[in-house]
């Protein structure tokens, strides 16, 4: 097993990266402030100024002046070169934002950089944007008269993100929200204040770089507390809010009380199909990766596999045997031999324990893993064994989201009852089908198939490309981000009507005076 680096060593790793990123003056840890803390080790790297109500107020007031006054009207192609400025600081600072990644989210490294080169697609993919914001001409059934619609800014918008994608969902909302004329207020997750201070000192600098007002964006370091101020703003025009749905539920009303815009993307419960025809080396690999992958803290992380009978022995024991493989590469994610990384806390320790306790009360078998590892050498960090659970039907727990590395096993005789099973749970965000039957894809990807809002064949769950619009229906939100027309939810639409005769027809045929 890969042996953990000392707190000290992440500390002096992770203030480098920090400084090349332009966050200096981190004060040391003496417990009276906010803790930004490794999960590497479960320690505290730094105390970090947490945001109170004054910081907040003066936020979001700052934002919205901005926005006002300089941000909305300036071009929108202008406003790309802000975002073409953020990818390249992005593209020379991969892996320092990478390093910050792996210190407090835990991820193994190539997934870290992977995260940021999805920062750095998406700003790709925002300055096209920012040339394409088009609106629709529309034939009007008047003389002499036009029909389009134009998209303009919406305000400020208030992103909240989650612990597991610390940089790559803020930058989708950012470089998105900036293209289209909004201007931002960031309230990162509490457990990962360094990504968000290294991505905000950044943007500061690609603003100066081009010359946009600094005021575009703002961050707010601090719990749920503060993200309940951005909630019930109603400066905020759109609350773009991520994780799990426990927030969604509580965000969502309050939102909808003053009768503001939520995005809202929540926990997910996903499922791949083991069809009969499957390439099962292809199936085993996508499991794998999806279920075990970032130790199971994805929000599209594999968490039910609905096998056909015929083949479920040999896929199980295919998946097992994978995973025996897994157990000796757990540990340090700086480490290149690492493939699964500590959980981010105590919490989800207990949650995987008490879920897989649950899972044997409702009749299901552990096939391998969910023990605890590395606890003598990082007594505060929480290392796990990925486990592989085969249960008799789909109970309780498994419709729930357990935001660890637990893959149940459900079987099935017919295409019918898969897609019953698959779709017979709350959230509906990513789902794929292995099969080589091209009548078992379609059905799967037809109306009467997956209910998600990711559907794939013959790729596992997790891994989303940023040229799509991410995100999923039922419990998981129903909001889409990143690409496609991801774009329109930060923008407000008008309808123009304008009558170029001497004539003043009324629509419908109507007559007066
Ligand atoms: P979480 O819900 O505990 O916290 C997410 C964010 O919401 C944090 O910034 C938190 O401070 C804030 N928050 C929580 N309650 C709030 C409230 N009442 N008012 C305002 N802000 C509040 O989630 P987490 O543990 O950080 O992340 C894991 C969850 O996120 C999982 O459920 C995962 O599936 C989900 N997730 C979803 C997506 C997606 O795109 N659908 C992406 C990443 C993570």
């Amino acid at each position: 097993m890969p042996a953990l680096p000392s707190t000290d060593h992440v500390h002096d790793r992770v203030t480098s990266a920090l400084q090349r990123c332009g966050v200096d003056h981190l004060p040391e840890v003496t417990g009276t402030g906010h803790p930004a803390r490794t999960p590497i080790t479960g320690e505290a790297l730094f105390d970090v100024a947490a945001c109170g109500p004054a910081d907040v107020e003066r936020a979001i007031g700052a934002a919205d002046t901005c926005f006002r006054t300089a941000w909305r009207d300036t071009p929108a192609p202008v406003r790309g070169h802000l975002v073409r400025r953020l990818g390249e600081l992005l593209r020379e600072h991969k892996g320092d934002l990478a390093d910050i990644v792996t210190v407090e989210a835990g991820k193994i490294r190539s997934e870290a950089a992977g995260e940021v080169q999805e920062m750095i697609d998406i700003c790709d993919f925002a300055v096209g944007l920012s040339r394409q914001l088009y609106g629709r001409t529309m034939a009007s059934e008047r003389p002499g008269h036009r029909l389009m619609e134009t998209w303009h800014p919406l305000g400020v918008v208030g992103v909240v993100t989650a612990f597991n994608f610390p940089v790559a969902v803020w930058a989708w909302n950012t470089a998105v929200a900036l293209v289209c004329g909004d201007t931002v207020v960031w309230k990162p997750s509490e457990l990962t204040p360094l990504t968000a201070l290294a991505c905000h000192a950044l943007l500061a600098r690609a603003a100066s770089d081009v010359g946009a007002p600094s005021d575009v964006h703002h961050v707010l370091i601090g719990g749920r507390d503060t993200g309940a101020l951005l909630v019930d703003d109603p400066r905020v025009a759109l609350l773009s809010a991520t994780g799990s749905v426990r927030m969604g539920r509580e965000v969502a009303p309050r939102v909808a009380a003053r009768l503001g815009r939520c995005l809202l993307e929540l926990g997910g419960n996903n499922a791949a199909v083991v069809a009969p025809s499957a390439d099962l080396d292809l199936a085993v690999r996508g499991v794998v990766f999806g279920a075990a992958g970032t130790a199971g803290q994805r929000c599209t992380t594999l968490r039910r596999l609905i096998v056909h009978e015929d083949v479920a022995e040999a896929v199980t024991d295919r998946v097992v045997e994978a995973y025996g493989r897994l157990r000796a590469r757990i540990g340090d994610p700086f480490d290149d031999a690492t493939l699964v990384g500590p959980l981010i806390g105590e919490s989800a320790h207990r949650a995987m324990a008490e879920a897989l306790e649950e899972a044997a009360a409702e009749g299901g078998t552990v096939l391998c893993g969910g023990a605890r590892c590395l606890e003598k050498e990082a007594p505060d960090a929480y290392y796990v064994e990925p486990a592989v659970v085969r249960m008799p039907r789909q109970s309780d727990i498994v419709r729930q989201e357990t935001f660890a590395p637990i893959l149940y096993v459900l079987t099935y005789r017919t295409l019918e009852e898969a897609l019953d099973i698959h779709n017979g749970v709350p959230q509906g965000l990513s789902s794929s089908i292995f099969t080589t039957d091209q009548r078992e894809a379609e059905l799967f990807m037809s109306a009467a198939g997956s209910d998600c809002g990711i559907v794939n064949v013959n790729i596992g769950t997790s891994g989303a490309e940023i040229g799509g619009a991410f995100g999923g229906e039922k419990a998981t939100g129903g909001g889409r981000e990143s690409g496609s027309d991801a774009w329109r939810a930060y923008m407000r639409r008008a309808t123009n009507t304008v009558n170029y005769s001497t004539e003043l027809p009324l629509a419908q045929g109507v007559s007066f005076l």
